[in-house]
């Protein structure tokens, strides 16, 4: 995939990059391993300083990051102004949280007896440089929700981004060395997917994170586990978002469309399947189909923009494959169905929803990462919570109900990294975020994620 920024609203190649050659690549991976050695004797309050300071340039960039991330991969202005202001915020979290999640241990006196110690604790240590293979979908927040805890920690990080998203990357490296970060402490490598082989096996590369696809997740944690290094996965994902008879129906309306064509649909953690009971299941239905028909889908730098185009044509195009192949098995598209005939250039594809879904169409067990929505009809709680969890995915779970022994249950039962109730799933920077199953492992934001790229080290005395 040549890496290039391509306008998915016009199909326009704006601009081309030559990916680093080796000796550009050798010379990133020098520079990460050098700027770690200094990096992780400086103390909390200096990091602080500096993300702090990212933090605030990225604020006063505000509206050009956004523009760049429109150009580059479609999303409507607002919601790229709100993706900056969310790193921002995340930035500065870590800023200040980051030296109380990573303060030493004190296990239990009675333990520390046991052991024979006159005195022991745990400290967290940083682990080196780690490879962050990362998405389009949220070009800056994916990338930030990595960097900004790994850097407090005191690791470095070299990012390989996605090839449609260069400018963004090269524009994180640049946020950072201006807040004063030193050379090497954040880098871009300018590289296609061939190229993580190379690194991941390099001895300078300590640990990898990735956030894609399966496929993506599979290569890199099988040579990441050749080498025994640690990873972090964030995966696909396809969540459930139940809705039960107790639910406020207008507001679990509202919000199942935000959560379904929220960037345009392109969402590990967009609601995807949407398992509604058979009591609120034709007022849910009517009431979603008529939302969603009503979306304005059209030039994402336009201000009265609900949905912008997909990201590349290929995304449009596996998202065509899945909806034509549940029609073709017997699904109904209450509304949307294919591109708009208004919109000829550019990626777009209309706002869909699918009834009638089976166990034998694709969309059943696929990611749709698009906006298309398959909503089911079901009889009881036992039979929502089967049809929820009978995916290979685990990411997050949405659950509209009132009552609380459903609510019980429900966090009881849910195979999901997370569990929503009356409300849709997002990440905050002092919540963990992660999945189970399919959707991978590990943790990111909050004290977990900080703590995913260090060395708990025990520490005796005798
Ligand atoms: P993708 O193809 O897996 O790309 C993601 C990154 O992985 C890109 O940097 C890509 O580089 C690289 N990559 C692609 N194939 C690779 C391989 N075989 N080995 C190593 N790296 C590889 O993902 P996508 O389809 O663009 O992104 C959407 C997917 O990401 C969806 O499944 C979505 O659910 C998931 N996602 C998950 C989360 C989460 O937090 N769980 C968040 C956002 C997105 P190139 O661009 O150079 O190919």
């Amino acid at each position: 995939m040549a890496i290039a920024t391509v306008n998915p609203a016009t199909g326009e190649t704006l601009k081309t990059f030559e990916p680093h050659n080796a000796g550009e690549i050798e010379e990133r991976l020098v520079r990460a391993e050098r700027a770690f050695r200094e990096h992780r004797l400086t103390g909390f309050a200096e990091r602080s300083r500096l993300m702090h300071r990212a933090a605030d340039l990225l604020e006063e960039d505000q509206d050009a990051a956004a523009r760049m991330m429109t150009t580059e991969m479609g999303k409507p202005l607002a919601a790229a102004r709100a993706e900056a202001a969310k790193c921002v915020k995340a930035m500065r979290w870590y800023a200040e949280h980051a030296e109380a999640q990573l303060a030493d241990e004190h296990p239990a006196p009675s333990d520390v007896a046991d052991s024979g110690a006159a005195r022991a604790f745990v400290r967290y240590r940083p682990l080196g440089p780690v490879l962050a293979v990362m998405p389009w979908n949220f070009p800056l927040w994916q990338v930030v929700r990595f960097a900004a805890p790994a850097l407090m920690a005191g690791n470095t990080g070299l990012l390989k981004h996605a090839s449609n998203v260069p400018q963004t990357a090269l524009y994180l490296e640049e946020l950072f060395r201006r807040a004063g970060f030193p050379e090497g402490v954040f880098q871009t490598l300018l590289v296609g997917s061939d190229a993580i082989a190379g690194l991941l096996r390099d001895e300078r590369i300590v640990a990898a994170t990735l956030t894609g696809s399966e496929p993506a997740g599979r290569s890199v944690a099988s040579i990441a586990g050749d080498e025994i290094k640690k990873t972090v996965l964030e995966l696909g994902g396809s969540d459930p978002y139940l809705v039960l008879p107790s639910a406020d129906l207008d507001k679990a309306v509202r919000t199942a469309v935000t959560a379904r064509v929220q960037n345009a649909g392109q969402s590990c953690i967009a609601a995807k399947r949407f398992i509604v009971h058979t009591d609120v299941y034709d007022t849910f239905t009517a009431r979603f189909v008529e939302r969603m028909s009503a979306l304005k889908v059209g030039d994402p730098t336009a201000d009265d923009t609900d949905v912008g185009p997909l990201s590349s044509a290929q995304g449009r195009s596996d998202l065509e494959e899945l909806v034509d192949d549940a029609t073709r098995r017997g699904a109904t598209a209450q509304c949307g169905g294919g591109r708009p005939l208004h919109l000829p250039d550019g990626w777009y594809y209309e706002p869909t929803v699918l009834t009638g879904v089976t166990e034998d169409m694709r969309i059943h067990r696929e990611e749709a990462f698009g906006p298309v929505a398959s909503v089911y009809r079901v009889d009881s709680l036992d039979e929502a919570v089967e049809l929820a969890n009978g995916t290979s995915f685990g990411l997050s779970s949405n659950a509209w109900t009132r009552d609380s022994a459903e609510q019980e249950r429900l966090t009881r039962d849910l195979e999901a990294g997370g569990v929503f109730f009356n409300g849709m799933t997002a990440s905050h920077p002092g919540l963990p975020f992660g999945g189970v199953k399919r959707s991978g492992y590990g943790r990111e934001l909050a004290g977990h994620g900080i703590r995913e790229f260090c060395n708990a080290t025990t520490v005796w005395f005798g």
